[in-house]
């Protein structure tokens, strides 16, 4: 694999090292953190960077086990036949298997995993029978917002004690500046400025918001705005409108807008 395949990912410190160590030693890793900010950007990378194949589940309150392991099907002819789900297919294929916003599942759906992210690593198929065994080269991450966090959807300590975890947070201010330009090829002075309205909304303590604005809405108004967009426009649209419906609040917001470009 050339470097051009590999997607970027701009470090914050030494999470791509301990993510190594991890794979290596075969220990599965949560990555926790608030939308936006690079968790899948970061597993893609690894995953290119160790030349592995990568399954991405994207969890959501209706994913059932089976939704995960597979399931008994009617084929054409009328007779059933097995689908792997994409855990299952995962670790028979080797390799990352990634299940993004996992508190979003439900509780019985995970533990499914706790075989597989112990020093076990089986997949228990009840519904025919199988134990299926990880080759080497499967490593399960999964990732989860405590922003969304609530009492019933916090992640059971059985499952969160079977994981190395890595806390991300926003890049500061040079880092996400580098991400912008390498992201969307702006110039220096827009990533700088978008860079400053994202850091003051994500300060601004009498407005009250669900989640401030992430590095992925300023790289949406950065290529707005690479591609000749107003940048007001572009930031009103990409950033402003998106973390509320509160007309008041888009204005307060928009106010930080209008006094940097
Ligand atoms: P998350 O999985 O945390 O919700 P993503 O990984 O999807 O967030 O990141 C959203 C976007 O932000 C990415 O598509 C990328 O453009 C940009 N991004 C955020 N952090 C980084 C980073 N460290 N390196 C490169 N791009 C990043």
């Amino acid at each position: 694999m050339t470097q051009q395949d590999i997607p970027y990912y701009a470090a914050a410190g030494n999470e791509v090292s301990l993510f190594e160590q991890a794979w290596k030693n075969h220990l599965p890793l949560l990555i926790k953190g608030p939308t936006g900010v690079g968790k899948t950007r970061f597993v893609a990378h690894m995953a290119a960077r160790l030349g592995l194949p990568l399954h991405t589940v994207a969890c959501h309150d209706d994913l059932t086990a089976a939704d995960l392991i597979g399931r008994h099907l009617i084929g054409d002819n009328g007779t059933t036949y097995w689908s792997d789900g994409p855990l299952t297919r995962a670790v028979r294929q080797g390799g990352i298997c990634y299940l993004d916003e996992i508190v979003e599942a439900r509780k019985d759906t995970t533990v499914v995993i706790h075989p597989l992210a112990d020093h076990r690593r089986t997949l228990p198929i009840d519904r025919t029978g199988e134990v299926l065994h990880a080759p080497d080269n499967f490593m399960l991450v999964v990732s989860y917002n405590p922003g969304y966090q609530n009492f019933m959807k916090s992640m059971k300590p059985s499952t969160r004690q079977r994981f190395v975890a890595l806390s991300f947070d926003f890049p500061a201010a040079e880092r996400e500046e580098a991400i912008l330009r390498s992201e969307t090829g702006c110039d220096e002075m827009t990533a700088r400025r978008l860079v400053s309205i994202g850091r003051s909304l994500r300060n601004l303590k009498d407005v009250d918001l669900e989640e401030v604005p992430s590095t992925r809405l300023l790289v949406y108004a950065a290529v707005l705005i690479k591609n000749g967009m107003d940048p007001v426009v572009a930031c009103r649209s990409a950033m402003i409108e998106s973390l509320s419906d509160d007309r008041e609040i888009t204005e307060t917001l928009m106010e930080v807008v209008l006094a940097t470009f």
